[in-house]
């Protein structure tokens, strides 16, 4: 039996800060600040059940999390699509998204006072001038950052060796409370089965 309803996460040491509710995301624009959402964690009650079982690691560790994206309403997802058509960037349509089921979240680990650990990449670092190359044809920023995004992305360069490592933890806490992540995003981590019948896309 499936629970329609999505919850939000405001506890500590969550931190809100949705890429898409401020204009330095690669659409260039705050898209959820624009159709009304703003900047919130809604997600799925059992993704959030599975989040809270990191509070005690994360206190442990000193560390907190940031959530950079969560729930997408469908509609966001469209618009998205409509400032950046090109193919590739986003899910095909809204019901191809976990995040439209509020069933994935992006996600990185962050000091106490939300200074970002290092990571190979920013998440979802595909700023607008990234997207518009890609949109002109010119492939080659965008195939290298592509490279350094995926989850298995490794490097003999000593300075990102601390960025690797962060990244593989993350992902064996995230893996941890049986959430499963994605091979080309280190920071997307998604509920195993998400986009079936069992979490139906719901608009906001
Ligand atoms: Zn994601």
């Amino acid at each position: 039996m499936y629970k329609e309803k999505l919850v939000s996460i405001n506890e500590d040491p969550f931190i809100i800060d949705l890429m898409y509710a401020r204009p330095d995301n690669m659409t260039g624009r705050p898209v959820y600040q624009e159709i009304g959402f703003g900047n919130q964690a809604w997600v799925h009650p059992e993704l959030k059940e599975r989040l809270l079982k990191l509070i005690p690691l994360l206190q442990q560790k000193g560390l907190k999390m940031k959530i950079c994206d969560a729930y997408r309403p469908p509609l966001a997802h469209t618009l998205m699509k409509e400032i950046i058509p090109f193919p590739g960037f986003f899910a095909a349509n809204a019901e191809r998204s976990q995040h439209c089921h509020g069933t994935a979240v992006d996600v990185i680990l962050t000091t106490p006072d939300g200074r970002e650990l290092a990571y190979p990449t920013k998440v979802d670092g595909y700023d607008p001038l990234l997207a518009k190359e890609v949109q002109s044809g010119q492939m080659e920023n965008f195939m290298k950052h592509l490279k350094k995004a995926a989850r298995d992305y490794t490097s003999d360069d000593p300075a990102l060796a601390a960025a690797i490592q962060n990244r593989d933890e993350l992902r064996l806490m995230m893996e941890s409370i049986g959430l499963e992540g994605i091979p080309l995003e280190w920071w997307h981590f998604d509920l195993p089965g998400g986009r079936s019948e069992a979490y139906p896309m719901i608009d906001f």
